[in-house]
């Protein structure tokens, strides 16, 4: 029998690049722990990429699955499911007045503001968005991200999408005109090196947009969620946007987008423009509503804020400890990374997995931590100290 790293080079399409050193079989989660097949332990600071926001099989999102799932999996968008609805009209209570249409993926909720955007004003189709930027794989949200990597080899790309400066509200200024639709940023860049936009620069943009007359969104399938210790990252600045988007954690594990348009844009989709066969779905809605019942019952994100503040200290003092090594500490709440002064991250990477501590690497010098909001300050301890550990290491 071939191993499943064998089957798994026979039979996937190699987009990954799972490399040897974390190729790990999980097989089992609780909280904030993982277990690979062999039974060892690992505390998971990457939560699935922003997505186990609850940890791993959280009884709540669990037991609304395993519900759900026994009543009605799937119905399509031509009939009236009452977990779709529900869910609906909590993210709008609780965000801002609008509508809601639900995808399953962040790529796909950035794809449906961009077709929003440009369903809007016939005339305005131009999307403006920031170098560094992260909004998906699919061709019109590649051409939205400011990284030209992701696009190479993927053109011809669709028209009419410019890239500013993040934090730099001129740089956005000098590119709008009479065709441009939107201004596209997250508030916090995830993929991108975990960058966070200065509450001037949202309001400035705010201001911008409404001077202009044009749509601003926030893409905040990374940073939303409870994840900076607000329910939005935006909540920090006070600027709301036209458009926001989320995914990753919302369906605590379960594949959801979501893109909550202000009433105005909202009307710009009538039957037939947008659709999802699965965008909605019950089992899916019922997740997401039990992790949002998690995540706004006090104090839940006053702690998140708390365990945030705990943990940057934490990675300050290592930034101490090793002057040579460890930078500049970004982040908030809880997304956050650690800057390297040398090309060292995935090596530090692979030390703190072979320590039993999942963390991401990001390009050379970068490592991001993304752990479940439910983290517990002993668990933040133990990771910060497997950390050191590898940062020994790597300094020799
Ligand atoms: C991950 C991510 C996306 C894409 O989400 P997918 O679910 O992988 O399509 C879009 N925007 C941001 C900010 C992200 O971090």
């Amino acid at each position: 029998m071939e191993t499943i790293q064998e089957q798994e080079a026979k039979y996937i399409i190699n987009t990954y690049n799972r490399r040897p050193e974390q190729n790990l079989l999980l097989v089992k989660g609780e909280g904030c722990r993982v277990w690979d097949e062999a039974g060892r332990e690992y505390l998971d600071f990457v939560s699935g990429l922003a997505v186990n926001i609850l940890g791993h099989c959280h009884p709540a999102v669990v037991e609304a699955v395993r519900d759900q799932a026994a009543l009605l999996i799937h119905t399509s968008n031509l009939y009236y499911t009452e977990p779709q609805v529900t869910l609906a009209r909590m993210l709008v209570e609780r965000t801002m007045p609008g509508r809601v249409f639900f995808a399953n993926s962040g790529a796909e909720a950035n794809e449906a503001a961009i077709k929003l955007a440009r369903k809007c004003d016939p005339r305005r189709y131009k999307i403006i968005s920031a170098h560094r930027s992260f909004h998906g794989r699919t061709l019109a949200t590649i051409t939205a991200t400011g990284q030209p990597k992701y696009r190479q080899g993927f053109e011809p790309l669709p028209e009419g999408f410019s890239y500013a400066v993040f934090n730099d509200l001129d740089s956005f200024e000098e590119l709008v005109d009479a065709e441009t639709a939107a201004i596209m940023v997250e508030p916090v860049q995830g993929e991108g090196g975990v960058h966070a936009a200065s509450a001037a620069f949202l309001r400035g943009l705010r201001e911008l947009c409404d001077r202009a007359g044009i749509l601003l969104i926030f893409d905040e399938v990374q940073c939303g969620m409870g994840r900076t210790g607000k329910l939005w990252a935006f909540e920090h600045c006070g600027a709301a946007p036209d458009i926001l988007t989320a995914a990753k954690g919302l369906g605590g594990g379960l594949p959801i987008g979501v893109m909550l348009a202000g009433e105005k844009a909202a009307g710009a989709f009538k039957p037939g423009d947008h659709a999802s066969t699965f965008g909605g779905n019950p089992v899916v809605c019922r997740a997401a509503l039990a992790v949002l019942g998690v995540l706004l019952r006090e104090p839940f994100l006053a702690q998140v804020e708390e365990k945030g503040r705990f943990w940057k200290e934490g990675l300050q003092r290592l930034g101490r400890l090793f002057p040579d090594l460890a930078g500049e500490v970004r982040g908030l709440g809880l997304i956050s990374a650690l800057e390297l002064k040398a090309p060292l991250a995935a090596g530090a990477q692979r030390r703190c997995q072979a320590g039993g501590l999942l963390v991401n690497a990001i390009g050379e010098t970068t490592l991001r931590f993304l752990p479940p909001l439910v983290v517990t300050a002993e668990q933040l301890e133990k990771g910060l100290a497997i950390l050191q550990q590898s940062l020994e290491g790597l300094q020799g």
